[in-house]
């Protein structure tokens, strides 16, 4: 077997059968969404009454998007395709945006989202060999168990930690000698914070390779790790309603995440007019699910912003890449009116050598105006009790989020620890503008 792929047939297919294997999919797809109420009603309503509606790719475009929403008035087994008695497991969204979404799984979804997981984890050049540990979280949220049973399936050995008790993890990746970690970017960077702390230097570990995901971060927050750790980091991409983590996910190159085209179609579109935008143009992304048959979903709106690379990746796999997500479209702040994306500030502060690992965006009321404040945690030796040092860092790090956010927030130096840390998914926003 070729070591670097895990279904090379599979991952370095033509453009031209993929097509072809993705209609055949789409239209199987088809029929079983029209065994729920949900889609039979939606369906029926743009004649779509069978896959023989379905004659080419393009007729995609007939199908309506699916919303989030649509998804949770389905809660709990509205959007069932087949008998409860098949399905082996349930899993939701971590419900970052209000009530969760449910997505149920046959034996065989589990079995294709695996070997999805599987792709991604050879892609990265991990083998057996490896010694993973998973800080994701185990349960409902689809981290955990995501990453678990791909990595199961190459054969590494895994070390189901879960995520928290920050100086335990440490603790086993010294003991274990823990080469590759699942974990949440801004976890990361707390491991970072307190390595002396508890204890520890990189010296105490051979750590190699980390899967950063299930949160937006900035390509400077990866160098920032990269450097930290002298270590490798690659990006993950992946949502519960298409599986969880294995949608998209980067390979040796790091140049894009590449999403697995013959388990979902993907579209990128204009986030107001629903327009698909094509390759290189950022807008939201769409997938379609082709594998899946206890919940099937046609065109969900994901809400996050991405775009798709135009050209090949030298590793041969003819997946399209797509880019770092840069936020959700729902996140977007509005601040006296101008548009303002918390990526685009983390973007600017992480590489500012002197910042550390943790930042908050505070917005509150000031009168009739909205105040922005970025706290910031910076190193504990810049705090030499040299004042003039301090305000000449303040006003770089505003100078600098200026020329990107066109406004001129207000900025906070801290010590670190000092501000919240998550060890799930990071909340960087406090937005306390409605409240009295
Ligand atoms: P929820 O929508 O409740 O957060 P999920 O647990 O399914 O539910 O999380 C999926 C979401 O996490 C994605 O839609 C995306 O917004 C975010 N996400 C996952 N991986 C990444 C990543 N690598 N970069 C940026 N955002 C990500
Ligand atoms: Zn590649």
């Amino acid at each position: 077997m070729d070591v670097s792929f895990w279904q090379k047939d599979l991952e370095t297919i033509e453009r031209q059968p993929l097509k072809k294997l993705q209609l055949k999919l789409l239209r199987e797809t088809v029929d079983f969404a029209l065994k729920t109420p949900f889609y039979k009603s939606r369906l029926h309503k743009v004649a779509i009454t069978s896959s023989d509606d379905i004659k080419s790719l393009e007729d995609l475009k007939k199908i309506p998007f699916t919303t989030k929403d649509d998804l949770r008035e389905g809660y709990p087994y509205g959007h069932l395709a087949v008998d409860l008695g098949d399905v082996v497991r349930i899993h939701t969204s971590s419900g970052t945006t209000g009530i969760p979404t449910v997505i149920y799984h046959t034996k065989s979804d589990l079995d294709n989202w695996t070997d999805l997981v599987a792709r991604s984890i050879v892609a990265t050049g991990a083998t057996k060999k490896d010694i993973f540990q998973n800080m994701m979280s185990y349960g409902l949220f689809t981290g955990g168990l995501g990453l678990h049973y791909g990595a199961e399936r190459v054969g590494l050995t895994i070390i189901p930690a879960g995520p928290g008790n920050t100086k335990r993890q440490m603790q086993l990746m010294k003991d274990f000698r823990t080469t590759l970690i699942h974990i949440t970017p801004s976890y990361l960077l707390h491991i970072g914070s307190k390595l002396e702390e508890f204890g520890f230097s990189l010296k105490d570990f051979v750590l190699k390779k980390a899967y950063c995901g299930a949160e937006p971060y900035s390509g400077n927050t990866r160098k920032k790790l990269e450097k930290s750790f002298g270590i490798d980091v690659y990006n993950s991409y992946g949502l519960s309603e298409m599986n969880g983590p294995g949608v998209s996910f980067e390979c040796v190159n790091k140049c894009g995440m590449h999403t697995w085209e013959d388990a979902y179609i993907m579209e990128v579109i204009d986030p107001k007019t629903g327009k698909n935008l094509g390759e290189e143009k950022e807008g939201e992304l769409v997938f379609t699910t082709l594998r899946r048959r206890a919940t099937p979903i046609l065109r969900y709106r994901t809400r996050d912003l991405a775009f798709i690379y135009k050209g090949t990746c030298r590793c041969k796999r003819t997946h399209r890449r797509i880019s770092r997500i840069t936020g959700r479209s729902d996140d977007m702040l509005i601040v006296n009116g101008v548009n303002v994306f918390p990526s685009q500030i983390e973007e600017v502060i992480m590489k500012i050598p002197e910042v550390g690992n943790n930042y908050q965006v505070y917005l509150e009321k000031e009168g009739a105006l909205d105040k922005l404040t970025v706290k910031v945690e910076i190193y504990s030796k810049m705090f030499t009790g040299d004042l003039l040092q301090l305000d000449s860092l303040k006003e770089k790090i505003i100078n600098e989020l200026r020329a990107a956010i066109i406004l001129t927030p207000a900025v906070e130096l801290h010590e670190p620890g000092v501000l919240p840390v998550s060890e799930g998914k990071a909340k960087r926003v406090a937005d306390n503008r409605q409240k009295i």
